[in-house]
């Protein structure tokens, strides 16, 4: 299981977490990021390490649960 973390202080609103993994980030009115999934399973590991490698502002990172 991995926990995905954001720091909503450090997000700018780049949305390129959002492009690289839809279903598990959003954006909302205010421009800063929605975690949709407080934990996803090991085979979206990929998904979510490309979102996290996309984020310009390293707002998003990774934990394991
Ligand atoms: S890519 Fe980073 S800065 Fe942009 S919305 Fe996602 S978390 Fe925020």
């Amino acid at each position: 299981m991995i926990r995905i973390a954001a720091d909503l202080d450090k997000c700018e609103g780049y949305a390129n977490c959002v492009i690289a993994a839809p279903d598990i980030y959003d954006i909302d009115d205010d421009g800063k990021v929605v975690v949709s999934h407080a934990t996803v399973d090991e085979d979206q590991r990929g998904t979510v390490s490309e979102a996290v490698r996309s984020c310009p502002a390293s707002a998003i990172w990774l934990e394991e649960a």
